[in-house]
């Protein structure tokens, strides 16, 4: 399973709801835990791995969790800021300011509607994967000269490995 980067479209589009939890779900979501643990992060959602659909995984270090069709149903007015970086932007590490604690409704992976109250690290976490179903990054997060940067050196990557591909699949 492959983790797409910044510069590729899908990660910037809105995701769908899953209409049923499936086996074919349930599969992807134990593959895209077995993707986040292997690749050492703590959260992957559908949309890094080139799906559009609005699931996304977490282990911030209580266990793996599965988080289908989320919505976010209440945060609290106070703020933190917490340091942030994302497997689609890798090498790249930002502040982040986001509320503090969150309340989410969601179906887990056998399909079970459950309600999620989220503080400290599994909050932020769970804020950084929900934004990706909704084609947001944390660098919309930053400050825009900052965002502009690193989006610039992706891109710069991006556009000369599609380059050097080209040029290997030339005869
Ligand atoms: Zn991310």
């Amino acid at each position: 399973m492959q983790i797409v980067k910044l510069g590729t479209e899908t990660l910037r589009e809105k995701s769908v709801p899953i209409q049923e939890v499936t086996d074919e779900i349930k599969a992807l979501a134990a593959e895209m835990l077995t993707t986040m643990y292997k690749e050492e992060g703590v959260g992957l959602a559908a949309p890094q791995i080139g799906k559009n659909i609005r699931m996304f995984v977490v282990d911030e270090g209580s266990g793996p969790r599965v988080f289908i069709n989320p919505q976010i149903t209440g945060m609290s007015q106070e703020l933190v800021e917490m340091e942030e970086g994302c497997l689609s932007v890798p090498g790249i590490y930002e502040k982040v300011v986001r509320p503090a604690t969150i309340r989410l409704q969601a179906q887990n992976e056998n399909g079970k509607r459950e309600i999620t109250e989220a503080s400290g690290f599994l909050a932020r976490v769970i804020q950084h994967e929900y934004d990706h179903l909704d084609g947001i990054l944390f660098i919309d997060r930053i400050n825009e000269t900052k965002k502009e940067r690193i989006e610039r050196k992706f891109l710069k990557k991006a556009g000369k490995e599609a380059s050097k591909n080209k040029k290997i699949s030339q005869p």
